[in-house]
């Protein structure tokens, strides 16, 4: 396997070190539909964990035996994929750490709060341990607040509806947000008065989510308890970058705002990813301060709109930083290695200091065979 990804003349490879559950279509793997359960592939160090109530589910240990050595030997860096707080089997047998709705619901089980004192004492030893394995990069997943749906719903929530109703109002996202001086139980009650009136039958909101907008339709209290949502995750990303780079790492920061737009189809939604951040609780602002490298989810057929999410991201967390574009090189983005070719000259040309390439195990071999290509 690294064989094969050296050929496509790239610098390094990111390993999977902490994932979550899925079922993936897996076209040229040992299996063709892989079952993936939520888990640490590494020996866990004990003393990082001892006396933590969190600690993450066991996955397969020996998946980085030998391979820095073997990257090394290919000339190749070793990042490790590291997803911190979407783990269902986590929050499944400690559900007053998951996120909790204005209706008092722990209605997701796979999110954790990054305001809860456990979660982020956990965010932190697992950073930890990953770095420890000698990875050149700390690559963080799902480190904020997470979109949320339902998986079936009959009642035509509009995007803000969903947004409020996604919204954690656990005692400690609470009390975080008063701290700030925001009337957090108001805007809690307000939260449960809008969307409990749509659930009884009251119209949606139509538009996407905006602040103009969110402010028009749920009042400044809730704008300000949702923007009061980023101290939350900047402090936590402050900490656990500061943990990998005292393990010896550094930290690429990755939000999932990109992906809620266009991991479906490849359309995203009009607002750049960078622009709509704030909404989960992600400050790129403060962030660029505090974190060395940023991964740009540029999941988009069109390369015009690579450049442009590159572009505010790089506006966001500032110019001299390192922002990278994630490219998915086939379906639903690129339909040929010419497509894929623009986008890696876009986000380029737009300052993206390189592109990454998701994901090895899920393209088809000819998907992959475009990267050489694009690269050229
Ligand atoms: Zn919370």
């Amino acid at each position: 396997m690294l064989d094969r990804v050296r050929g496509y003349g790239v610098a390094g490879v990111t390993v999977g070190a902490v994932h979550h559950a899925s079922r993936d279509v897996t076209p040229h793997g040992l299996s063709k539909l892989t079952v993936r359960h939520d888990g640490a592939h590494f020996p866990l160090p004990g003393d990082l964990f001892a006396g933590q109530r969190l600690r993450p589910p066991q996955g397969y240990p020996d998946v980085f035996d030998g391979l820095r050595e073997a990257c090394r030997t290919r000339g190749l860096k070793l990042h490790g994929w590291t997803v911190f707080l979407r783990n269902g089997t986590l929050g499944a047998a400690n559900p007053d750490v998951t996120v909790r709705n204005c209706f008092g619901d722990r209605g997701y089980p796979t999110d954790l709060c990054p305001g809860h004192p456990d979660v982020r004492q956990y965010a932190v030893s697992l950073a930890r341990a990953v770095a420890r394995l000698g990875v050149d990069s700390v690559v963080a997943e799902s480190l904020h607040f997470r979109p949320l749906r339902a998986e079936r719903s009959f009642v035509p929530l509009g995007p803000m509806d969903a947004y409020l109703m996604a919204l954690c109002f656990c005692d400690y996202c609470l009390s975080r947000a008063a701290d700030l001086g925001v009337n957090a139980t108001g805007a809690r009650e307000e939260c449960a008065r809008i969307v409990g009136g749509v659930l009884d039958g009251d119209s949606p909101a139509q538009g996407e989510v905006t602040r103009a907008a969110l402010t028009a339709y749920a009042g400044p209290e809730v704008v300000a308890y949702a923007r009061a949502r980023s101290e939350t995750v900047t402090s936590l990303v402050s900490e656990v970058a500061q943990a990998v780079a005292a393990e010896g790492s550094r930290l690429v920061f990755v939000d999932s705002t990109g992906a809620v737009k266009g991991y479906r189809d490849g359309l995203p939604t009009p607002g750049l990813a960078a622009h709509d951040a704030w909404q989960f609780g992600v400050d790129l602002v403060a962030l660029g301060d505090l974190v060395p490298s940023f991964a740009v989810l540029a999941y988009a057929r069109d390369a015009a709109r690579v450049a442009d999410d590159v572009g505010a991201y790089l506006r966001s967390v500032g110019k001299d930083r390192e922002v990278r574009a994630v490219l998915r090189p086939g379906y639903p983005d690129s339909d040929s290695a010419d497509r894929l070719a623009a986008k890696v000259r876009a986000a380029k040309a737009a300052g993206a200091y390189a592109v990454d390439f998701y994901a090895y195990g899920l393209m088809p071999y000819p998907v992959l065979d475009r990267i050489p290509e694009a690269l050229i």
